[in-house]
């Protein structure tokens, strides 16, 4: 076998997750460290964090009171059981996050990941189902190019091909409605007239499979990591009709668009429709501790904790460090931090200079579609060659530029630090236009 052992110093033994691996290890991107709205790298250079890390760093980089409140908390309790014994902070952290889930989701379950998040709320809407009598509703409906994370459950549901046909055929029963991205709506700021009823699709799934069968139906409020489609004014409100009159769980995946990135605590409240179960990560930490979590309605919590005899277990579900005392530790000082600087305030407050400077990029060439809510925007750019190939080119151009943005194939994923000031803003544009109008 030709094989060699890595040196010391190889790039080689971490298989990098959703990375180009060859390409990085012959051309690495290193990142030394970040504060305020910049990474430097190993040798100094600034690079404007352009996406947020990956949607998490809201409140943005080195938080000194999330660090100390982490490390505080590692001296005093560096762990406890999650099953059957309890820690003051992550009942603390739950009562914290219902205060401002809409409605009456006022349950939280702790995950450690956006994926597990929708795995979780997927099991919890099959349980509801059980529990009340209606077992057989099994099928989960999903949407085209949405994300849901990357377990079975959520790769199952969602909708970008290529997170799902290395992976077998998922799990059974699933269903997806068509994805709202239509070619009248480009360039539209904000939420698109045309499409509402594209939910509707939901209806049909009921006529082809029976009302009784459906338990749940996932969308993301906005789907994010395809790049940001907003939702066309009135289709959240038809799927909760359509949810409402079949007693389908309505799920939404809001672990983008949760903690102010659309101006709103929550996608639910900027587009008026709340779910039944809500799926958060990323800002609730701020990104600096893995965590994630499940907003559950009191009819789904009541239902199923209701349905188990007493003294027994009544949802067979959980993971080792649902709500460790590290990542509720820095839950609470990121909800300080956001309620301190109202940063959801602040977030819709920036949201017209945002918009406005990424829609200004229209102009360019290669850029065939903008989209954009709240401090979160998407420009499509057209490929080359072939899909996503102009876009792993532009990932590399990008960070020469100083410049860090998540790109999903050939779309460029913006979405600021909720702390963001004009010039961060008109730094962002001036340099993603500079780097476009070479192509
Ligand atoms: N759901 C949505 C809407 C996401 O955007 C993501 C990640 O980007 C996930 C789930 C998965 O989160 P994680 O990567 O923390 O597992």
């Amino acid at each position: 076998m030709n094989w060699q052992m890595p040196t010391a110093n190889s790039l080689e033994p971490y298989w990098m997750p959703f990375t180009a691996n060859r390409q990085f290890k012959a051309h690495p991107r290193m990142i030394a460290r970040a504060e305020g709205m910049y990474y430097y790298t190993d040798r100094g250079d600034a690079l404007l964090d352009g996406s947020s890390g990956l949607f998490c760093v809201g409140a943005g980089h080195g938080r000194k009171q999330i660090a100390e409140a982490a490390h505080r908390t590692l001296l005093e309790l560096d762990y406890a059981p999650a099953f059957q014994y309890g820690h003051p902070l992550s009942f603390e952290l739950a009562r914290r996050v219902a205060a401002v889930t809409p409605g009456d989701l006022n349950y939280i379950f702790f995950t450690n990941s956006g994926s597990e998040s929708v795995d979780t709320a997927l099991k919890i809407a099959l349980a509801y189902h059980r529990a009340r009598g209606e077992g057989q509703r099994q099928r989960l409906v999903g949407r085209e190019k949405g994300y849901h994370g990357v377990n079975f459950g959520g790769i199952s549901v969602a909708g970008m091909m290529p997170n799902k046909k290395a992976f077998g055929v998922g799990l059974p029963g699933c269903a997806h409605m068509r994805h709202t991205w239509l070619e009248e709506n480009r360039f539209t700021p904000g939420q698109p007239e045309h499409g509402a009823e594209l939910a509707n699709d939901l209806q049909r799934l009921v006529d082809l499979h029976g009302e009784d069968t459906i338990a749940a139906c996932i969308v993301e409020p906005i789907a994010g990591s395809v790049g940001c489609i907003v939702p066309p004014k009135g289709y959240l409100d038809r799927l909760r009709e359509i949810c409402d009159t079949y007693g389908i769980v309505l799920i939404f995946d809001e672990v983008i668009t949760g903690f102010g990135r659309t101006g709103k605590q929550f996608g639910a409240d900027s587009f008026g429709v709340t779910p039944d179960l809500m799926t958060l990560a990323k800002a609730l930490t701020n990104g600096v501790v893995p965590m994630g979590a499940v907003a559950c309605s009191e009819k789904i919590y009541e239902t199923i904790t209701g349905a188990a005899p007493d003294m027994a277990v009544e949802l067979f579900h959980g993971y080792t460090y649902s709500g460790c005392p590290v990542a509720s530790a820095a839950g609470l000082a990121t909800r300080d931090i956001f309620e301190e600087e109202g940063l959801v305030e602040r977030a819709a407050a920036m949201s017209p200079r945002f918009l406005e400077g990424l829609f200004a990029l229209k102009d360019l060439a290669v850029v065939t579609d903008i989209r954009g809510y709240g401090l979160f925007g998407t420009l499509d750019i057209a490929p080359k060659d072939r899909p996503g190939a102009r876009g792993n080119q532009l990932i590399q151009e990008l960070f020469d530029a100083g410049l860090i943005i998540k790109m999903t194939g050939d779309s460029l994923l913006v979405s600021p630090p909720l702390i963001c000031e004009d010039a961060h803003l008109d730094e962002l544009f001036t340099k993603i236009r500079d780097v476009l109008k070479t192509h």
